[in-house]
């Protein structure tokens, strides 16, 4: 496995792939690798000839406010997984490199990301779909694995592949969960062993909402409430928001219909949580 810092050596080396008629898969990620990055690369491996994996904690996608000092950094650890997984090459630039002196470009998908997340994360999918993008030139992969956890992302990433023309796969791989029903994030390491319990009700009140459409309720205000109601419950106070909405104008819907996505965001002791479920 190859460890590349250097953009111009991976663009190098992408260059000499294609040349050779490889096809190049591409995971990209944060790092701290868990249960969820390590079935996307896995999906990749089956999907490319030469994988390549991305570990960048990028900084333009945090708020001032956010984890981004703190957010879970393990290289060693990452290195060795990939490794095992059979990552043909991991990617991991420097923020320098990456947003040298004088950087000023960046890419809006400018409806969807005025939803969900995106009003609580000012700036955040700008963010991801600049790095996404300067990743893709960099990398110049023929598909691409992103999870449906993050669903927004996804959508945007979507969006912006068709908006510019990008010849690349985008493939939504599904939600990997711990055994409680928890999705699987690298902030889960943020949380004690009792947060961690109270996050997996996360899962749950997803999953009785969806019971719930299934028994005829139509309403979204319905259907959030029975969700807020279980999280409440259990003790998860501060809810950025739970949403029935379009699963692909990401709008909120005020009627439910079969395929809609119910998208739901909390913070648990400060540390936000993202999970959706189709309906
Ligand atoms: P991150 O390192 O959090 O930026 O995530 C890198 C990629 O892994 C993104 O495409 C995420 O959507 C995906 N991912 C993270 N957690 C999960 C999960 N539990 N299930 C599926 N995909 C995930």
């Amino acid at each position: 496995m190859r460890v590349i810092k250097s953009i111009k050596e991976m663009q190098n080396l992408a260059n000499e792939a294609k040349k050779a008629g490889k096809r190049i898969s591409f995971v990209p990620t944060m790092g701290a690798l868990h249960k969820g990055h390590l079935e996307l690369i896995s999906e990749g491996r089956k999907r490319g000839d030469l994988l390549v994996v991305s570990i960048f904690v990028n900084p333009t996608q945090f708020g001032p406010n956010e984890d981004f000092n703190r957010y879970p950094r393990d290289i060693e650890g990452d290195l060795k997984k990939a490794r095992e997984m059979g990552v043909d090459v991991v990617f991991t630039p420097t923020i320098e490199e990456m947003y040298p002196e004088g950087f000023q470009t960046y890419v809006e998908v400018s409806k969807l990301q005025n939803h969900l997340c995106g009003i609580f994360r000012h700036g955040h999918f700008r963010g991801v779909a600049t790095v996404v993008l300067k990743l893709f030139n960099i990398v110049k992969p023929d598909v691409a694995i992103f999870g449906e956890k993050d669903y927004q992302q996804l959508k945007i990433i979507q969006r912006m592949v068709k908006d510019l023309n990008l010849e690349i796969e985008i493939v939504g791989f599904p939600i990997v969960r711990e055994e409680d029903g928890l999705a699987c994030s690298s902030r889960n390491s943020y949380l004690s062993h009792e947060d961690k319990e109270c996050a997996s009700t996360i899962y749950r009140a997803l999953q009785e909402m969806k019971i719930e459409f299934e028994r005829g309720q139509l309403s979204a205000r319905e259907i959030t409430e029975k969700g807020k109601r279980i999280l409440k419950r259990a003790g998860i106070e501060e809810i950025d928001y739970i949403e029935v909405c379009d699963p692909e104008t990401l709008e909120s819907k005020q009627k439910a219909t079969r395929g809609d996505i119910v998208a739901v965001a909390v913070r648990i002791k400060g540390v936000r949580l993202i999970d959706n479920i189709k309906l």
